[in-house]
């Protein structure tokens, strides 16, 4: 008697036992004997859903990836404005970061020797002013926000504050400041030939989605500084 308790102790309940026959028990019964059915409903959907990942051609989802971590607005990357202590006088009232000064004006002298006459139109640009020139014209021209901004950075958005940007136009064809005919002049077919040579690229190419092609305006990417400046421009949008 004593082993039998010591045994019954040790047994499965009673209850436990006629598990399966308990009528509570026909769920789970069901889920048993279903559950291979229901393992291959999971793994087809699971494979057709590998299959559609790999149906996105994978240099669109890296697209996403770097659209979804740019900081862009309107098409325009963020830009801190330059010190004051980094900027010199190049011209009347034009400022320029003091590490491309030396670089523009020999690319000017350069031109000028090849008989092109190269004018500044607009440098260094402060955040107040770019918030001036983008709201404002705005408002006068009747443009929305996406429309100005093909034109112009929203305040915090322009290469001109790191005074690392600079606005060139033709001394003898100054109808064309500004303007997409620029293209057409001496200077420009110049610069396209020659600037490279002084470390200055064109910002806003005819590829570019979202800002107007600007042949007037070129960065200078020929000191440490400024390449840190615009390595995500650089880095993240080749059509910039
Ligand atoms: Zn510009």
């Amino acid at each position: 008697m004593e082993l039998n308790k010591n045994i019954d102790q040790f047994d499965i309940p009673l209850a436990k036992r006629t598990y399966l026959n308990n009528p509570n028990s026909t769920f789970l019964k069901k889920l048993l004997i279903f559950s291979p059915l229901l393992f291959l409903i999971f793994a087809v959907a699971a494979l057709r859903f590998i299959g559609n990942v790999e149906l996105i051609p994978l240099n669109n989802l890296k697209f996403e990836v770097k659209r979804s971590h740019d900081a862009r607005i309107l098409g325009h990357l963020p830009y801190k404005e330059t010190p004051k202590e980094k900027l010199v006088l190049i011209d009347s009232n034009i400022e320029v970061h003091i590490d491309m000064r030396d670089s523009l004006l020999k690319m000017q002298e350069e031109a000028k020797k090849d008989g092109i006459y190269l004018v500044f139109l607009s440098g260094y640009r402060s955040i107040n002013l770019q918030n001036h020139i983008f709201y404002s014209l705005k408002s006068i021209r009747n443009q929305e926000a996406a429309e100005r901004a093909r034109v112009s950075a929203p305040p915090g958005y322009s290469e001109h504050s790191t005074g690392f940007a600079i606005d060139i136009g033709d001394a003898t064809q100054r109808e064309t400041d500004f303007e997409t005919d620029f293209e057409n002049t001496d200077a420009f077919k110049w610069l396209k030939k020659n600037a490279a040579k002084f470390h200055f690229k064109l910002s806003f190419n005819k590829d570019n989605k979202y800002i107007d092609y600007e042949p007037w305006h070129w960065r200078y990417e020929g000191s440490i500084e400024a390449l840190k400046v615009f390595e995500s421009a650089n880095k993240n949008y080749k059509s910039n």
